[in-house]
């Protein structure tokens, strides 16, 4: 039987149109299939998705690094809007192909596990609605991409009053923080309207997936069969009972440090002993060259697949004109190599972006190693716990002493960053997350103004009363309007709370035996998306936490280590 021959390299697929690409998954849905070849038609299908995966994460990089470019412009919506939703479609087919014939193996039950609730919750009436969905959220790009405010005569983006947030002096802080929150509150209306019509949408979308609500749709099709909604609400629970008084003793000393009567949200960001902000590097190349140093102590594998990175010109780290902003991984599958692409200027929140999405590179060497592309990626619940694993297990060498950036002050003042920032993180996606259960479940969550005070309810429950939000309410609602997973990624989010859990926990393993607990988070990274989720926590020397009493633990000894940093 001859199959239709694949190309020798994923070039061939970079300027491909949808119609040449289409007769590869008519050969793979018209061949002959049976048990007896059913491993060398997987063989196959994994080949041919991964030069396709390849060629397109190439393009999206290309884009990302010259966005000015029209023709690189050109191929990245071409594979956004063309080809990836049909290709989607004919998965489904080829999916369906393989749980009919009923083949299974050991190393491919989650495999057949999830092409099983794709085929369940996938509609054909489904497909046009994503697209009007894909619309919106377009145009949602559009409006929030034109905000603007005028800063001492300048017109400039709401994220480029961030660092004004950090200025010492404080009525300059106040302004703004106000000045951040004021296009949104101007748009709201019009932010409110794009939200009604994706709501409506995505409920429909669950109907005709079978299902009575969003929430519940997203639940399922996010392949979360390790965790329920009902897990997600103790979640919020648990960081009430477990977070919150952690939070607010924070609040309390930075109050108490800023020698400040009341802590407003305008003086959260500012350094509480009034240092100049941390400067890690002043020349890129000392950037990369330092965190290569820095994996060698981790585990001198990793500073070996670091190495290759940059020698493959993987890395595109420097902040220039006309890249795109942000920072990923992503992986050219077929090559078998992971690539990262970020924005770097300088400061210290560089580090940890490095070091995160480093985790996800070494994440993808680890499980390329694994005969199919459909085994290596599990949920982001795990590979997030491959990143934010990386950024604590790095830490205790980002000294110089140990080729690091920092003088041994500033790395113990980078260190207490990182770990006031995962308290403070809990509050914030314990927010984000009971807002869509509510707004999906409840009919009140069609109504914006309903929207907007739940929103208000939640944050005093979640955020506690260490900062004085007196008077600004409309400030405070003005925040889940920039939250943009409300709008382009509903309901992914719960993840990375779950994930930093899990890489506390790695992160409590390293405290008593740092090389034990670097090989049990390799052999988790290795064994991709073939486990559960409890497997791949487990294997990792974790569990997954929904509890108060869990979660109580690994905030305790957060709030020690800080202690001793201090
Ligand atoms: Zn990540």
């Amino acid at each position: 039987m001859g199959s239709k021959a694949l190309p020798a390299s994923p070039e061939a697929f970079k300027n491909a149109t949808w119609d040449e690409i289409v007769p590869y998954y008519e050969d793979l849905a018209a061949r002959p299939l049976d048990k007896s070849n059913a491993e060398a038609w997987l063989a196959d299908w994994s080949h041919f998705e991964s030069l396709l995966s390849e060629a397109s994460a190439l393009v999206n990089f290309a884009y990302s690094c010259d966005t000015a470019d029209t023709s690189r412009e050109a191929a990245q919506l071409r594979f956004g809007t063309q080809i990836s939703p049909r290709a989607d479609e004919q998965r489904v087919r080829l999916q369906g192909r393989l749980v009919e014939l009923g083949y299974e193996r050991p190393g491919l039950e989650t495999m057949l596990q999830r092409f099983r609730n794709h085929i369940d919750t996938f509609s054909e009436q489904n497909v046009r609605l994503f697209a009007e969905l894909s619309e919106l959220v377009t145009h949602w790009y559009k409006v929030i991409g034109a905000l603007t405010v005028e800063w001492e005569g300048e017109e400039k983006t709401p994220s480029q009053l961030l660092p004004f947030l950090s200025s010492d002096d404080r009525r300059v802080r106040e302004r703004a923080f106000k000045l951040r929150a004021k296009p949104y509150l101007d748009q709201r209306d019009v932010l409110a309207d794009i939200f009604d019509r994706m709501y409506d949408l995505r409920q429909k979308v669950a109907r005709n997936s079978g299902f009575a609500n969003y929430r519940d749709y997203a639940h399922r099709e996010k392949n979360r069969f390790d965790y329920s909604p009902e897990d997600c609400l103790r979640f919020h629970v648990a960081v009430e009972e477990a977070v919150l008084p952690a939070v607010e003793r924070l609040d309390k000393k930075r109050k108490r440090r800023l020698n400040l009567d009341v802590l407003r949200p305008w003086d959260t960001a500012v350094d509480p002993a009034g240092r100049p902000a941390l400067k890690p590097f002043d020349e890129i190349q000392t950037f990369i060259d330092k965190a290569g140093a820095i994996f060698e102590h981790v585990d001198p594998d990793f500073r070996g697949y670091y190495e290759t990175m940059e020698r493959e010109n993987l890395l595109d780290l420097e902040n220039r004109k006309g890249k795109a902003p942000g920072a990923y991984c992503s992986t050219l599958a077929s090559r078998k190599v992971p690539l990262i692409f970020m924005n770097a200027v300088g400061v210290n929140s560089d580090v940890r972006t490095l070091l995160h999405e480093s985790g996800h590179a070494f994440h993808s060497f680890e499980a390329s190693r694994l005969p199919l592309v459909f085994q290596r990626h599990p949920g982001a619940e795990m590979a997030e716990v491959a990143s934010m694993s990386m950024e604590l297990l790095a830490s205790p060498f980002i000294d110089e002493a140990n080729g690091g950036y920092y003088t041994e002050e500033e790395a113990r003042r980078s260190r207490a960053e990182l770990l006031e920032g995962i308290i403070l993180f809990f509050p914030h996606c314990a927010s984000v997350d009971a807002f869509q259960h509510w707004i999906y479940l409840d009919p009140a969550g069609r109504h914006a103004d309903a929207r907007d005070q739940k929103w208000l309810d939640l944050r005093r429950r979640f955020e506690g009363g260490g900062v004085d939000w007196s008077g600004l309410d409309r400030e405070r609602i003005a925040r889940w309007y920039q939250q943009p997973h409300f709008f382009g990624s509903p309901f992914y989010y719960i993840e990375y709370g779950i994930a930093q859990l899990g890489a506390l926990q790695v992160w409590r393993n390293s405290l008593k035996d740092p090389k034990g607990a670097v090989d049990l988070y390799r052999k988790a990274l290795a064994l991709g998306a073939t486990r559960s989720l409890p497997e791949l926590f487990k294997a990792a020397g974790a569990r997954l936490i929904f509890d108060s009493e869990g979660m109580h633990e690994l905030v305790s000894l957060v709030v020690e280590e800080l202690a001793n940093l201090d």
